[in-house]
C-alpha cells in the first residue's frame, strides 16, 4: 500500500505538533510504532487517505461517528447553523431543545449542562459532587478513562495505558491521594474500599460498560451493587457515559441496564461529530451549579449553535426504525465471523462484542477488567493491526480501543473485513 504522502505530512507535522499528533492515541506508538495514515475524506463507512488509498473504517473517530462519516441529515445541520452564526455567547433555543431530547431518552438527567468534551463533562460531575457532599475522594475502576484532568488520570486506561504511563507526569502526588482505584467488575473490593474511606469519598465514577479497555460489559448485578455501596457511604455515583450513550441504544447504557446514576457525563455521541461534552443528573445536586449554586463551571464555546444542531441531527437520524437494529446483526456477523476464524486458527484470541461494538483481544483467556485486557498479547495484536490497514481495514491503533460500527456499514464490508481478518491470521500464524 502506498504511503509516500502521509509519511511527508507526518514528518512535516512532527516539526510543528508535539508528536506530530494532536491526541496521542492518534500516534503509532501503542502497535510498535510507524507512521499514521493522513486521512483526507471519510464518506460513510470509508476513508479515503492521501495517497488514494480507501479503507473500511471501525475506529469512529474513538466513537462520535455512528452514522458513518460526512451523514448529509448532520452535513445539512452543520452548514445552516453556520450560516447564521458559529458562536453567539448568548443563550439559544435550540440548547433546551436539544437538553429536552437528552432529558427524554435518559429519564436521569434532570437538569444538564452543555461543556465541549468528555475531559471537562467528567470533570465537572467531580466537581459538582465534591460541591454537594462535601467531601474529597473519588473512587474510579483501574484502566476506565474518563478524560485528560488532573484527578482522573489515575490509573487510566486507553491512550495512557497504550502509553506505558498510567499516571502522567505534572498530576501532583496531592491531587493523586484523592483519588482511590479498585479492579472493574470486583465487588469486594469496592466495599473493602468504601469500608475504610467511604465517609470520605464524594462519589464512585464508573462506566457502566466499559469502552476503554474495550468493550466490557458489568458482570450481572454489579452496577446496582456499586449504587448500593455508594449509597449507604453517602456517596454519589457518577456514570461516564462519554461513550456509550446512544451508542447501544437510542439513550444511555443506564437504559438498556435498568440501573440508575446520581449524575452522568456524556459526549461523543451526542455531538454527531462535533465538538461537546454534557453533563447533567439529579435536580438537587445539579442545582449546586453557578448560577445556581457555588460550583462553578462555565465555557466560551459551551451550547454553541453548531455543535448543538449536529447533535440534534444525530440523534435524529439514530430515533430511525431499525438503526440499533441493523448495528447488533452487523455486530454479530462480525463477532461470528471472528469466531470463525479464531476456531480455525492458533492464534490466541476472543471477541467481546457488545451490539455494533466490539474488541478482538489476543488472549486466549476472557476479558472482565483491566487487567486480563492489559495481559492480552501487544505484539500480535500490532501485526494484525499492520496487516488489517494494508489491506483497507482502519482499526484503533492500540489493543485497548474498539472497534465501532457504523450505520453506514453494509453487510459486504463485514465480508470484505472477514477475508482480511482470515488473511491475517493465516500469515500471522505462519511467522
Ligand atoms: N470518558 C470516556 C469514557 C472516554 O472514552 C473519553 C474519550 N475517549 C473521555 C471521557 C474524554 O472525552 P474527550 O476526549 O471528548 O475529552
Amino acid at each position: 500500500m502506498e504511503k509516500t504522502h502521509s509519511e511527508a505530512l507526518y514528518k512535516e507535522a512532527c516539526e510543528h505538533i508535539v508528536g506530530g499528533v494532536n491526541s496521542p492515541s492518534r500516534s503509532f506508538k501503542g502497535v510498535g510504532g510507524g507512521t499514521p495514515i493522513f486521512m483526507e475524506k471519510g464518506e460513510g463507512a470509508y476513508f479515503y487517505d492521501v495517497d488514494g488509498n480507501k479503507y473500511i473504517d471501525y475506529l469512529g473517530a474513538y466513537g462520535p461517528i455512528i452514522t458513518g462519516h460526512a451523514h448529509p441529515h448532520i452535513t445539512r445541520a452543520i452548514t445552516n447553523a453556520a450560516h447564521n452564526g458559529t458562536l453567539y455567547g448568548t443563550p439559544t433555543k435550540l440548547e433546551s431543545q436539544f437538553a429536552m431530547m437528552l432529558k427524554n431518552s435518559i429519564p436521569s438527567l434532570e437538569k444538564v449542562r452543555f461543556v465541549n468534551s468528555g475531559t471537562e463533562a467528567v470533570m465537572t460531575t467531580i466537581r459538582v459532587a465534591r460541591a454537594y457532599t462535601g467531601r474529597t475522594k473519588v473512587i474510579k475502576f483501574a484502566g476506565c478513562y474518563h478524560g485528560h484532568s488532573d484527578l482522573v488520570l489515575v490509573a487510566a486506561g486507553s491512550g495512557p495505558s497504550t502509553l506505558g504511563s498510567p499516571d502522567s507526569a505534572g498530576v501532583t502526588k496531592n491531587i493523586a491521594e484523592e483519588v482511590i482505584t479498585v479492579p472493574f467488575n470486583d465487588p469486594e473490593n469496592l466495599k473493602k474500599a468504601l469500608d475504610k474511606w467511604g465517609n470520605e469519598v464524594a462519589a464512585v465514577l464508573v462506566e457502566p460498560i466499559v469502552g476503554n479497555f474495550g468493550i466490557v460489559e458489568p458482570v450481572p448485578g454489579f452496577l446496582e451493587t456499586v449504587n448500593q455501596l455508594a449509597h449507604n457511604a453517602g456517596s454519589l455515583v457518577i456514570y461516564d457515559e462519554v461513550i456509550t450513550a446512544f451508542r447501544f441504544m437510542y439513550g444511555g447504557a443506564q437504559n438498556l441496564l435498568g440501573v440508575t446514576p446520581d449524575m452522568t457525563a456524556m459526549g461523543k455521541i451526542i455531538g454527531g461529530g462535533l465538538p461537546i461534552g454534557a453533563y447533567g443528573g439529579r435536580i438537587d445536586i445539579m442545582e449546586n451549579v453557578a448560577p445556581l449554586g457555588p460550583a462553578y463551571q462555565a465555557g466560551t464555546m459551551s451550547g454553541n449553535p453548531a455543535s448543538i444542531s449536529a447533535g440534534i441531527a444525530c440523534l435524529e437520524v439514530l430515533q430511525e426504525e431499525g438503526v440499533y437494529e441493523k448495528l447488533d446483526y452487523l455486530g454479530s456477523r462480525l463477532e461470528d465471523g471472528l469466531n470463525n476464524i479464531i476456531k480455525n486458527h492458533t492464534v490466541p484470541a476472543t471477541v467481546n462484542r457488545l451490539k455494533g461494538a466490539l474488541t478482538l483481544y489476543f488472549t486466549s483467556q476472557k476479558v472482565q477488567n483491566y487487567d486480563d485486557a492489559d495481559n492480552s498479547n501487544d505484539v500480535l495484536f500490532s501485526k494484525f493491526f499492520k496487516k488489517m490497514l494494508n489491506q483497507g481495514i482502519n482499526l484503533a491503533p492500540s489493543k485497548y480501543e474498539a472497534w465501532f460500527i457504523t450505520t453506514a456499514h453494509e453487510e459486504k464490508d463485514i465480508e470484505e473485513t472477514l477475508k482480511a481478518a482470515e488473511k491475517a491470521f493465516d500469515e500471522i500464524e505462519k511467522e
